[in-house]
């Protein structure tokens, strides 16, 4: 059918578009609360809302969603922005849920005038407690018949600064028996004491999610309001809230339709900002970007790619069933996609000397190696051959079992985009470790050469000891060391691992390398995929490493 591989989301706007709905038009926005940087888990919001819109012909406004002045902050919206133009994508508009505030006061104020809401001056604790069970109706305030002109007066005084924070809420007067408990009688404004970062001190009152989203969608002209399933609960009080907003009023006959998705939940990480900002703020990690978080500035500095990002997103879908998503898939995308992508070259993070003693003293040899094999378009460059190099530790083995094709005595390897060379032996100091290991190479075997064609089993890879510079490099592991963090009774500070960061202070990185800048991505051949860190300097190079080459995880 036509259908064929849309998601249920699309499957919808197309009928509606379809239908002539909203005069065929196709509106969407992404509201982001800017109490946070955006995690992995919006950019599948982000990927459905700016997706769709750009496919079917629509706008994907950005609209900020700030209305509690406690958590949020113009840090946050900046950040905000950027990562959704890393991620390829474009808004229409940015709005911003405060420019409502004036009219969404108009509309309490309204319901009040007619006799639906009112001022309840219990403690939020004890409003909860009379909220009933599901099949238990709720109690009802003793403030819920309060006289009209009262509850005006108290509004006014929610706002002015005379009601004190906590003092009294607005609720709306709905159905405390209602099966939906979010009819019974809602909390849709409280009184917060502090400066808004756009409106200053004008507002005190604020409204909450359920009498801000929705009317906002409304006033902006939002066709289809997707968001994530939580929501479902929500829906009838949002068509409420937007039925009573547009009864008697001379207003736009269009209305937003709520469609909930599934949310993304990684393994061995969180997505709740609370948590994402504790870890922050107790410095449990490096901030925000801390290539361990599962944030998008936190993975750009990584390493990962934003195509690479909404590949993943692509491959897990869009459902109306809540999963835990695999992080070894996201990393299965990253490689996928970096391997297309990726600078080829060298570097040696568990160094030992290799000495090639018949290779002569002064000798240096440039060598030209490609950048990607995978895309002839990307070149090549040069490398730089002499008689000591750098080769990895563990390519070298004085007493080797059979099937080891690396470095033992008398056994050859390639070394990379250069000779084979034969291993003759090593040296050692009084405690046995190995200081320098010593091969002889075969003039006649460099690469391109017809000697060149004999059967090697093993190839390395190697820097000149006088053509690289030292590096920082910097390996990351999961960032929790239990699969669902999140469902665990246990504090979540005590479930991050111990070993998610390490350190490696003496590697060496060929020089073409160090001319790479955060955001070019590296692959240390052999090793996996890496990105220089934003801490890197002429003086002091640091590299993080993205991913391995191969999955250790899921074994
Ligand atoms: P938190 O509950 O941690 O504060 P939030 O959902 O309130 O997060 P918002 O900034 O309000 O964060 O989210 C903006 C949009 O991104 C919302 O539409 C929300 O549904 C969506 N979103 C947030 N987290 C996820 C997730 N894990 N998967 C998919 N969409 C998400
Ligand atoms: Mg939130
Ligand atoms: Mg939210």
């Amino acid at each position: 059918s036509e259908k064929k591989g849309l998601n249920f989301v699309e499957e919808i706007v197309v009928e509606d578009l379809k239908a002539g709905k909203n005069d065929g038009r196709l509106q969407t926005r992404f509201p982001p609360e800017p109490n946070g940087y955006l995690h992995i888990g919006h950019a599948k919001a982000i990927c459905m809302d700016f997706g769709i819109a750009e496919k079917y012909g629509g706008v994907c406004n950005l609209r900020l969603d700030d209305t509690n002045p406690i958590k949020e902050d113009t840090e946050y919206v900046e950040a905000i922005k950027e990562d959704i133009q890393w991620l390829g994508f474009k808004w229409g508009e940015i709005y911003h849920a405060s420019d409502y505030f004036q009219q969404l006061w108009d509309f309490a104020v309204r319901l009040i005038k007619e006799g639906k809401a009112y001022i309840d001056e219990q403690s939020s604790e004890q409003i909860a407690e009379q909220k009933g069970t599901p099949t238990q109706p709720g109690t009802p305030s003793p403030y819920r018949d309060r006289p009209i002109e009262e509850n005006l007066e108290l509004f006014n005084k929610m706002n002015s600064g005379e009601a004190e924070e906590g003092s009294m809420v607005l609720r709306a007067k709905l159905d405390m028996a209602n099966p939906n408990m979010h009819f019974r009688d809602p909390i849709i404004y409280r009184i917060i004491n502090k400066e808004h970062h756009r409106t200053g001190s004008k507002w005190k009152a604020y409204p909450m999610y359920d009498f801000a989203h929705g009317q906002s969608d409304y006033f902006e002209g939002v066709t289809h309001s997707i968001c994530t399933l939580e929501f479902v609960p929500h829906r009838p009080l949002y068509d409420h809230f937007i039925d009573e907003l547009k009864e008697g009023n001379d207003l736009a006959d269009h209305r937003p339709r709520q469609i909930e998705f599934n949310r993304l939940n990684l393994t061995y990480t969180v997505m709740s900002k609370r948590k994402l900002l504790a870890l922050v703020k107790e410095g449990l990690v490096n901030g925000w970007d801390d290539p361990r978080m599962p944030t998008l500035c936190g993975f750009r500095r990584r390493g990962y790619s934003p195509e690479a990002i909404r590949k993943f997103i692509d491959m897990i879908g869009y459902t109306k069933f809540d999963a835990l998503n695999d992080f070894a898939m996201l990393e299965a995308a990253v490689r996928e996609d970096l391997n297309a992508r990726a600078t080829r070259v060298s570097a040696v993070l568990n160094p030992v000397k290799l000495v090639i003693t018949n290779y002569p003293e002064e000798q240096v040899e440039e060598l030209e190696t490609v950048n990607n094999p995978e895309n002839e378009a990307d070149g090549s460059h040069i490398i730089e051959f002499s008689r000591e190099l750098w080769i990895e530790r563990e390519d070298f083995m004085e007493d080797a079992p059979k099937k080891y094709f690396r470095l033992t005595p008398g056994n050859e390897v390639r070394l990379k985009s250069a000779y084979i060379v034969k291993c003759t032996g090593c040296k050692k100091d009084e405690n046995g470790n190995v200081t320098e290991v010593y091969c002889e190479y075969d003039p006649m075997s460099k690469s391109g050469m017809p000697g060149s064609d004999r059967k090697v089993k093993g190839t390395l890879h190697w820097v000149s000891c006088g053509h690289c510079q030292p590096a920082e490099v910097r390996l990351y592991d999961r960032l929790f060391s239990i699969e669902n963090p999140g469902a665990e009774e246990r504090d979540f500070r005590e479930l991050l691992n111990p070993e998610s960061l390490k350190v490696l202070p003496q590697c060496y990185v060929e020089k073409y390398a160090a001319t790479k800048k955060p955001l070019e991505y590296l692959q240390f051949q052999r090793i996996g995929y890496f990105m220089m860190d934003k801490d890197s300097t002429a003086e002091h190079l640091v590299f993080n490493r993205t991913v391995g080459l191969k999955d250790t995880w899921s074994k």
